[in-house]
């Protein structure tokens, strides 16, 4: 090999090697190898009867603040309208540690506030915090004892959390390793009757959020620190787009769309 050639080898490995450092260091996972949304994928009703109604309960396992609103704000705002008991339950703090210059004590005091201020709007009082690093979610035993533990203190039949089998194409660690863990927690409480999974590829129950998208709106308005000004705008637009597209699903203008699990005992 010439010297040019060989410069250029040493180059292009850097090159290879930098990129691999900045994808593990950034929290965006990219699914290389998609795992294939089933054929024979059938719609399937959690008893919606019941889970829109003042009797059931419902436990919501997140990663950070802002989570639940982006997801499935519609849904919450309608379990709200028919009193179902909420509880939410968020792994990271959501401070954005991993970023050089951030102010993560800030970070972590406001976006407990405005998580706690939302989930009082959809009538949701319990919210806990287990405080992992946000972006650096590690899974394992410790995660899933502290979720399920938190389920069980609530007691529901429906848990929901991201689809960890068939996530979007590109999607956050944390959503991923907290989708897991959830999943995970929830079959060893046989209480829990339904798995409810957002963020799929893979839906087989959609929720009608039209007449409830203003509540939507306000919901996500709440986190001021993430959203304001045009980036609210943006993110609106954006929701209101996969609303859209999700209410296909269901034959109605805007809906959510989940991927339901139903426990087997
Ligand atoms: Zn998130």
């Amino acid at each position: 090999m010439g010297r040019g050639l060989k410069r250029f080898a040493a180059l292009t490995g850097v090159a290879a090697l930098g990129a691999v450092a900045f994808y593990r260091w950034q929290p965006q996972r990219y699914q290389f190898f998609e795992r294939p949304v089933p054929d024979d994928d059938p719609p399937l009703d959690p008893a919606a009867e019941y889970l829109f109604s003042e009797y059931s309960s419902v436990v919501v396992v997140i990663a950070h603040p802002d989570d639940a609103e982006f997801y499935l704000g519609g849904t919450l705002a309608r379990l709200k309208e028919y009193g179902a008991r909420i509880a939410l339950v968020v792994t990271t703090d959501g401070d954005k540690g991993y970023y050089p210059r951030v102010d993560a004590e800030k970070n972590r005091v406001v976006r407990r506030r405005e998580q706690i201020e939302s989930a009082r709007m959809y009538g949701c009082d319990e919210v806990t915090f287990l405080g992992y690093p946000d972006g650096r979610l590690k899974g394992g035993p410790e995660l899933v004892r502290q979720i399920r533990d938190a389920i069980a203190s609530f007691g529901p039949e429906y848990v929901f959390s991201f689809d960890p089998l068939y996530p979007p194409k590109v999607q956050h660690a944390d959503h991923l390793r907290t989708g897991e863990a959830t999943a995970e927690a929830v079959k060893e409480l046989p209480d829990v009757e339904w798995l409810v999974q957002f963020s799929t590829r893979a839906p087989n129950f959609a929720v009608d959020i039209t007449d409830i998208w203003p509540e939507k709106r306000k919901l996500i308005a709440v986190h001021e620190s993430q959203f304001t000004g045009r980036k609210l705008r943006f993110i609106e637009d954006m929701l209101r787009n996969r609303a859209a597209a999700d209410g296909a699903l269901a034959n109605v203008p805007l809906a959510e769309a989940f991927r339901v699990v139903q426990r087997e005992h």
